[in-house]
């Protein structure tokens, strides 16, 4: 039947931009965050800090 489409917070997955490893898991707020979220976090395959950004 109709379904809820106010999902408000989604669940979306962050990948490392330079080897494209899923490594967390996190929500956004689509009102806050319309864009592609970027974020630097550690990446335990490159071992360093890289950028991250926000796939489907
Ligand atoms: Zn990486």
């Amino acid at each position: 039947m109709a379904k809820k489409s106010k999902a408000v917070r989604l669940t979306i997955k962050l990948a490392c931009t330079e080897c494209k490893e899923q490594n967390y898991t996190t929500q956004k707020n689509r009102r806050n965050d319309p864009s592609r979220l970027e974020l630097r976090k550690y990446c335990p395959r490159c071992r360093r800090h890289t950028l991250h950004r926000e796939v489907k």
